[in-house]
């Protein structure tokens, strides 16, 4: 068992935040979350709040933010493009003024320092699959930049705070990830097509539904988080984590009308601007320096992402 650490998650009570929060603390650790509730919610980690070695603070990491640990996990930033775009100058703020607060935190207590980054660096991508010497395809003045172009940024300040301050640094591009404890109205495509179906309406197909994407289930992707950021110091990333199994939308949605059992219609609506076409991580870096890959096949998440999402919308 390794020596306990005092942990800084910021975006502790989303989605993937809530998921790391319990897993550290299961380690042994003691754990700060700090949230802006923007998108999180309390009840993600309810069931931490009576442990001693957790603790919750409310704050916009916009803002400095002054308190003592050694790791930060920065995952602050809304993640679904419905939730991204709804105030955009709010995103750029979050991934850029957040990263220059955190770096600027972890440079004054030496700590170590892991960015939540994301595919979406890649833009819509000219190579497939992705790999991390890509340099990317994005449009920097779209809806999507300011999610794309705010991470971009950060990455940049992460290796820039690395090269002129010695800081430790990890930088992990996290490629779409689902299950549990996603928001039911986050407008993602995996949470959407399993409430649409539980509720029996129609399945919404954005353009005609082959576009794809590689979906990995939370728990694994928070494993390899971890065992980013546990690794020797003179690795910094990026490194993509992901589940490199490809799947178009169309075929993600008849997988989730049959997991579920119901008869919803599949429709086509319109593409968004900007939707990526084709997305799947090289995760050969990953399994090098994380001995990792994921293990949890898609049929088998979606069963345990329908199951609580069944639990939530009739409670
Ligand atoms: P999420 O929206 O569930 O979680 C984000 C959390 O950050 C929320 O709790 C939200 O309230 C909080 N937050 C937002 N702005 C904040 C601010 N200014 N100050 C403090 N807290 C703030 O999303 P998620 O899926 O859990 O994503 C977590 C991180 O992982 C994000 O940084 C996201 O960009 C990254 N990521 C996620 C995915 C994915 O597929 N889920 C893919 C790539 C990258
Ligand atoms: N999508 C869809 N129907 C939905 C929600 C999303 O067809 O109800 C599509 C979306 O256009 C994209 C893919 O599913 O091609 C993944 O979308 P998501 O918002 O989950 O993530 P991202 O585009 O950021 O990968």
């Amino acid at each position: 068992m390794s020596v306990p650490k005092k942990i800084l998650i910021t975006g502790g009570a989303g989605f993937i935040g809530s998921h790391l929060c319990e897993r550290l603390v299961k380690d042994g650790n003691h754990v700060l979350c700090v949230d802006n509730y923007f998108t999180g919610v309390k009840d993600n980690i309810t069931a931490l709040i009576d442990n001693p070695r957790f603790e919750i603070m409310r704050h916009d990491v916009t803002f400095p933010l002054y308190v003592e640990v050694e790791e930060i996990y920065n995952l602050a930033c809304p993640a679904s493009p419905v939730h991204y775009q709804h105030d955009p100058v709010q995103t750029t703020k979050t991934s850029v003024h957040g990263a220059i607060n955190l770096l600027g935190l972890a440079k004054r207590l030496q700590a170590k320092i892991l960015q939540a980054s994301t595919s979406e660096v890649y833009g819509d991508p000219e190579i497939h699959p992705q790999h991390e010497a890509y340099w990317g395809n994005t449009n920097p003045i779209g809806r999507r930049a300011c999610y794309d172009e705010g991470k971009r940024c950060a990455e940049t300040l992460f290796f820039d705070y690395w090269r002129q301050h010695g800081l430790r640094i990890k930088v992990p591009r996290i490629f779409n990830t689902y299950g549990p404890r996603m928001h039911p109205d986050d407008g993602r495509v995996v949470s959407n097509f399993i409430v649409q179906a539980l509720r029996g309406d129609d399945i919404t197909i954005y353009g005609d539904g082959s576009q794809t994407r590689s979906f990995c289930y939370v728990d694994d992707l928070v494993e390899a988080l971890v065992r980013t950021m546990n690794t020797e110091d003179d690795f910094t990333g990026p490194v993509n984590i992901g589940n490199p199994e490809e799947f178009t939308i169309f075929a993600l949605a008849e997988k989730v009308v049959a997991a579920t059992g119901n008869s919803s219609k599949i429709v086509n609506v319109k593409l968004p601007d900007d939707d990526p076409k084709r997305r799947r991580p090289d995760i050969e870096l990953a399994k090098e320096k994380l001995s990792w890959e994921p293990s949890t096949s898609l049929d088998d998440g979606l069963k345990h992402t329908i199951a609580y999402f069944d639990k939530i919308l009739s409670s």
